[in-house]
């Protein structure tokens, strides 16, 4: 069976944590579900209008996370991670049901979603992926961060820099091609702050949850998590992971090429916004395996998993 086939969760599998922002706790299960219902959340401590579907314009904040609401005003936030796992396994398929508002932030990046979902194994279905092909090059830029997408012959690749005053942080870049590296470190790589914003961001009611557990802390010339960072690039590696999450809210594989600077998740949403809102800047096209010798899901984690 072709692995350019539709893919689900072969068993399931739970996480249970505290929610970054809501600091609230959460128990996550995700399960299989049929060929062409995409990803799914449920909301199972609700009972009435618990569907939300993690689709670009169901973005309600973009405020050091990614929320996605359905009409009736239910959320669910923090996508982002799960959706990146999501996204680099290649899982098409899966119903998320959580029973509270905020998905558990775990050790703050991919790591332990990778792993788990990974060792649960995934169902080939008979049904063919679809891929939104990108077909113009689109740009949204606010102040002097910018993202743009343009179109690739066979990969998702990603470019990114990030511009800090910090030391510790700096300009950092890296460009991974989502398809074909070892993205091992860009789903290991936890969200990270400066100390100097803590204040003004638990001001604004977010990271009640947020811990050296769970994230990264900066202060002036240090890192202050006791086991230092896991990898040379784990800040822009960790933007990185964010960016592959927030592309799935486009609830497809990808081929593009897609270069940000300094961006996030509002500038990753209004980019997807920008390309959707004509048709002539991308087509959605299944593939056939003779005409495409591309498993559109990442080599590496695949070897792990046969
Ligand atoms: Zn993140």
């Amino acid at each position: 069976m072709s692995l350019l086939n539709q893919k689900t969760i072969k068993n399931s599998v739970s996480f249970s944590g505290i929610g970054l922002h809501s600091g609230k706790p959460a128990k996550i299960c995700v399960k299989p579900s049929s060929p062409d219902s995409g990803i799914v959340f449920k909301r199972i401590d609700l009972k009435n209008n618990n569907l939300i579907y993690p689709n670009f314009m169901n973005v309600t904040n973009t405020a050091l996370n990614t929320t996605i609401s359905n009409s009736n005003g239910v959320k669910v936030s923090t996508i982002e991670h799960l959706m990146g796992a999501l996204f680099g396994i290649g899982i098409d398929n899966a119903l998320i049901e959580i029973d509270n508002e905020e998905v558990p932030i775990l050790d703050g990046s991919a790591k332990v979603f990778i792993e788990k979902i990974l060792t649960a194994g995934l169902e080939l279905s008979n049904k063919p992926i679809k891929i939104i092909k990108i077909k113009k090059k689109i740009e949204f830029k606010n102040g002097d961060k910018f993202i743009s997408i343009e179109p690739s012959k066979l990969s998702l690749d990603i470019d990114f820099e990030l511009k800090y005053q910090n030391k510790i942080i700096g300009n950092q870049r890296n460009k991974i091609n989502v398809y074909e590296d070892d993205l091992t470190e860009v789903f290991n790589s936890r969200t990270f702050c400066l100390y100097e914003d803590i204040e003004a961001i638990k001001k604004k009611g977010l990271a009640k949850g947020g811990s050296l557990e769970n994230a990264i802390v900066v202060k002036s010339d240090n890192v202050l998590n006791p086991e230092g960072l896991r990898n040379s690039k784990e800040f822009v590696n960790h933007k990185i992971l964010d960016c592959i999450g927030d592309l799935y809210t486009t609830g497809y594989r990808i081929i593009a090429s897609v270069n940000c600077s300094q961006g996030g998740h509002y500038l990753t949403n209004s980019l997807l916004r920008k390309v959707f809102e004509n048709k002539d800047n991308f087509s959605i096209i299944e593939i056939q395996e003779r005409t495409l010798p591309h498993t559109l899901i990442n080599r590496s984690l695949l070897r792990s998993i046969a």
